[in-house]
């Protein structure tokens, strides 16, 4: 049997799940199989729905990851999300 060491190609490179682009995640995104925009998003999204309300602030930067994830993508990606905008 080969011994596979601590190197393996391509590690931690996925295409991300809702934008499909492919992403080198990295801590928690990785886990999920996210870009980074992505898992913000899905943050985000997740203290809307538990909480039912979102902080201004919080709005101001799934907004801000919103347009920088579509100006990435190319394409609308609010649909994708649940968010209060
Ligand atoms: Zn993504």
């Amino acid at each position: 049997m080969r011994n596979m060491n601590h190197f393996h190609a391509g590690r931690g490179v996925y295409n991300c799940g809702l934008c499909h682009r492919l992403t080198r995640g990295a801590g928690d995104a990785s886990v999920v199989e996210l870009c980074g925009e992505c898992y913000t998003l899905s943050v985000l999204e997740n203290e809307y729905s538990d909480t039912g309300t979102l902080h201004p602030e919080s709005i101001d930067h799934a907004r801000a990851t919103l347009a920088k994830l579509e100006n990435l993508v190319g394409r609308p990606m609010a649909g994708h999300f649940n968010l209060p905008f």
